[in-house]
């Protein structure tokens, strides 16, 4: 009476889902630092707030150079100034 389609005695070798694995966020950004010469930890800092969006700088944490910047487009901000 126990075997049947709902049978999942076999599901016991499989390895725990590894969900965990993605879960995980990457906050701290790795880029290129041309002083430094390598790949480093980048500390994200808001630079200005433009009607495109917010315009964030990515600098070094070792030497506080700038290695990049990008454009956060963030539609609420905008939303509110328009109305
Ligand atoms: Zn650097």
């Amino acid at each position: 009476m126990k075997k049947g389609p709902f049978d999942f005695a076999g599901m016991g070798d499989e390895p725990p889902a590894r969900q965990e694995d993605s879960f995980e966020e990457f906050e701290a950004t790795e880029l290129y630092c041309p002083k430094c010469g390598m790949a480093v930890p980048v500390r994200k800092s808001l630079l200005l707030i433009l009607p495109d969006g917010d315009k964030y700088e990515y600098r070094c944490q070792h030497c506080g150079g700038t290695v990049g910047d990008k454009i956060d487009k963030n539609g609420q901000f905008y939303d509110l100034l328009k109305t």
